[in-house]
């Protein structure tokens, strides 16, 4: 199972190009697509699942043309877009079905197995009579998991999850998305490093419509392994570093400002060495595009 981007590219009719010439290769499992607000991650979600054309280049899923043979894809897509609207007084078991029909689930007792297999599947069962509208984030997106798993998903898209939960809500949802990556893809797309060090074993960076990054994230830390170093400075020093230092984020604790930066050797000055982690990956790429300061 693979999906294959090809220098893909969108320019809106503003004039902002979102997708400038991406090309990736994705394969079976979790892949974190990372990227800042306004990256083109949306963008890109949506013309994988069908819903925007681009103005060049091919995407393929297992040899089917993506961007042509539209129904053959729908039919193997699971799609939780960022904000899906919800009939706030229809309940979950009766959406769900509704769902199931349109995914082409005609028998009405194949229907019910259906979904409440997949209401079970995401903690849901329990709440299968209460309107959707009373439902909190975390539940929504458990029931956004479930109404993307109708009609057995090939290929998952995820669009910014976690956005809105809250720690424990959080958890249940990277260990339910875990469980998906084993026979399909699921492609997650967000601007939280956590969820894609938690849950990815494949990912990419992209900033402003390009690739920046694209391997594993664990090759991602061992590159920048031994150049990491950090030093707690005051917060009106801060303009002497930033242009003496390749500074990939800075952080305030206490008052005063942790700085992180990258070096190939020692930089000296009180700088210590400390581990890399996914976080420096995403901002050492990001930085070379975007000021970390205004991220
Ligand atoms: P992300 O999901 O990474 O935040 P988007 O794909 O939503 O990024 O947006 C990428 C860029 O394209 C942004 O600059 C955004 O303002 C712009 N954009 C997104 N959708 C539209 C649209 N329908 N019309 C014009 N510009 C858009």
């Amino acid at each position: 199972m693979e999906l294959i981007i090809q220098n893909l590219s969108k320019t809106y009719p503003n004039g902002v190009t979102a997708l400038n010439d991406i090309s990736l290769h994705i394969k079976q499992g979790m892949f974190g697509l990372l990227g800042p607000n306004g990256a083109g991650k949306s963008t890109l979600m949506r013309t994988i699942a069908t819903l925007q054309d681009a103005d060049g280049g091919s995407i393929t899923l297992d040899g089917i043309d993506v961007l042509h043979e539209k129904q053959k894809v729908r039919e193997r897509l699971g799609y939780l877009p960022q904000d899906f609207g919800l009939y706030p007084r229809i309940s979950a078991e009766v959406m769900l079905d509704h769902i199931a029909q349109m995914k082409g689930v005609i028998h009405k007792s194949e229907r019910k197995e259906l979904v409440g297999t997949l209401l079970q599947k995401v903690n849901l069962f329990k709440d299968r009579k209460k309107a959707l509208g009373t439902f909190s984030g975390g539940m929504r997106q458990r029931f956004g998991i479930a109404q993307a798993l109708a009609g057995n998903p090939s290929l998952i898209i995820v669009d910014e999850p976690t956005a809105g939960l809250d720690p424990s809500e959080r958890n249940r949802f990277y260990n339910l998305l875990s469980e998906l990556g084993e026979n399909t893809i699921v492609i997650l797309s967000t601007h939280i490093v956590e969820d894609v060090s938690t849950l990815c074993s494949n990912m990419a960076i992209i900033c402003k419509g390009e690739v920046l990054m694209q391997g594993k994230p664990s090759d991602g830390i061992a590159e920048l392994q031994g150049q990491i170093f950090q030093k707690s400075i005051e917060k009106a020093a801060l303009s002497e570093y930033k242009g003496n230092y390749n500074l990939i984020a800075t952080q305030l604790k206490e008052g005063k400002l942790s700085l992180r930066i990258k070096s190939e050797s020692d930089p000296g000055n009180g700088f210590v060495p400390v581990p890399a982690n996914l976080e420096d990956v995403y901002f050492s790429y990001i930085s070379q595009k975007v000021d970390p300061i205004t991220l």
